[in-house]
């Protein structure tokens, strides 16, 4: 080949390639633009017109731990008009149900989740999920929470975070702040895109963890800070009056360093009581990665995995799972011993009177939406809370910490009808409301064909390019942007 042979032949392989880059970028381009009118099938309508009333239901009553019995709920426009007697005389045009004796608690809320598909809010609701908590946001989350607001389909009302703000070395997908002046303006900016809270991780320098807890006060946004204990070398009272500390493990491996002190822990539960904080202990991740830790795929095979999101599921087999699936005898042993303990520090929080929200951090390997918070709600009651501790766990707690306890979190007049029915007393177990009878959402019904339906159109998730280019447009807008 002579030389000019070989120039040519570069030059031309040269102009593939550009325009093969030139070509994908604006596909790439185009599609994030179009990211704001591309929606999945199967989402459901909203449909909250009817005046509902509901004849002979039980009203459980999450502040007092009473059952009101023999009651009439009357719900208009998705608020709860009236409680009266079962059969009170009907003024209006209305919807009249036979509620056949069902307990009503308040829709539970899920303050801990990560969501990559606008169906797992379909799935949280049918599962009485009623309010999820996303902890890692991005753009589509923005977008998702605006379209429920519209009421263009139907779902679990969201509170969104703001990107994870994390130090330096963190990966790609959280936000890495570099100085004290770049905190301040992540937490200004979080605001002004309309994210809910500041989310942040512990492994920040104590001059910027400082610097973005003042700036979130001075603005006044909400933080959720990663681990109950402050970064290294700051101080404990930054903590005092946060929405919620995430993750009772960031106990053992920060103020306890991986001791299973028993004496310590005490200590530790007192000085969290005096932060006047609620925690977030998320036992069911931990329990989830000590299963697949222990039984590998016998697990995984147990798991209804077609809820998840393709590009999700592949990032989690292949990031995080495959991690606990290496593990020896041993090192499950080792979580096994761990979560006991855990759950021991559960327990030392509860009789300190420190109050416990309900947070599964659903989306996590393969924690589903949902069915987590449950499952969860069962750690909680395995470590000693009461069903009823439990019950206010996942919604007054909720609730108040999100300071939207006028409108949310119990059954009372002048709230939102966001709402649960089951069959038998969830106060006697707790377990009982992952079986809801209906499910009331804004005052919409959602019957249990409704609940089925649900949960059929949740396994036909958003496709792979499409989540792949949400992926994309968060890298790029917090690149750019
Ligand atoms: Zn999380």
């Amino acid at each position: 080949m002579s030389h000019q042979q070989f120039y040519q032949r570069i030059k031309s392989t040269f102009s593939i390639v550009f325009i093969f880059a030139l070509l994908m970028s604006t596909l790439i381009l185009t599609s994030i633009f179009l990211l704001d009118y591309i929606k999945p099938n199967g989402l459901m309508a909203v449909d909250n017109k009817d005046t509902l009333i509901i004849n002979n239901v039980n009203i459980v009553s999450v502040i007092t731990n009473q059952i009101v019995k023999n009651r009439q709920l009357v719900i208009n426009k998705g608020i709860i008009t009236a409680i009266s007697e079962t059969n009170s005389p009907i003024t209006s045009i209305a919807r009249v149900i036979d509620g056949k004796g069902a307990y009503v608690t308040p829709g539970l809320f899920d303050m801990h989740v990560h969501l990559y598909d606008r169906k797992y809010l379909m799935l949280n609701l049918a599962y009485g999920v009623t309010s999820v908590r996303n902890l890692n946001g991005k753009k589509m989350h923005l977008r998702w929470k605006q379209e429920l607001q519209n009421d263009e389909w139907l779902g679990s009302n969201m509170y969104v975070s703001s990107p994870i703000l994390a130090g330096v070395g963190t990966h790609v997908l959280n936000q890495q702040v570099l100085s004290p002046k770049e905190g301040r303006q992540q937490v200004r900016e979080a605001q002004s895109k309309g994210y809910d809270l500041i989310k942040m991780y512990g492994y920040l320098s104590a001059d910027i963890f400082e610097a973005i807890i003042d700036e979130a006060k001075n603005i006044n946004i909400a933080v959720a800070k990663h681990g109950p204990h402050p970064a290294k070398g700051a101080d404990w009272s930054n903590l005092k009056d946060l929405q919620s500390l995430e993750h009772v493990e960031d106990i053992f491996q920060g103020p306890l360093n991986y001791q299973f002190d028993h004496n310590k822990l005490q200590l530790i539960a007192k000085k969290i009581k005096a932060l006047n904080v609620p925690i977030v202990p998320t036992l069911e991740t931990f329990k989830h990665l000590t299963e697949l830790s222990k039984n590998k795929d016998n697990f995984i095979n147990t798991l209804s995995l077609d809820y998840l999101n393709p590009l999700h599921y592949d990032i989690e087999s292949r990031f995080t799972v495959n991690r606990w699936l290496k593990d020896t005898s041993q090192q499950s042993a080792y979580h096994v011993k761990k979560l006991q303990f855990l759950l021991e520090i559960v327990k030392a929080l509860n009789d300190h009177q420190v109050k416990i929200l309900v947070g599964s951090d659903a989306g996590t390997m393969y924690t589903l939406s949902g069915i987590a918070t449950h499952n969860e709600m069962q750690l909680l009651k395995q470590s000693g809370l009461s069903n009823f501790e439990v019950l206010k766990a996942a919604t007054i707690n909720a609730a108040q910490a999100l300071e939207i306890d006028h409108e949310y979190g119990s059954v009372d007049v002048g709230k939102v009808a966001d709402l649960i029915l089951v069959t038998n007393n969830p106060l006697d177990d707790i377990g009982r409301l992952k079986s809801p009878f209906a499910v009331i959402k804004n005052g919409q019904w959602l019957d249990e064909a409704k609940l089925k339906a649900l949960k059929i159109s949740a396994k036909d998730n958003d496709n792979y390019f499409w989540s792949f280019i949400n992926l994309v447009e968060d890298l790029l807008t917090r690149a750019i942007f």
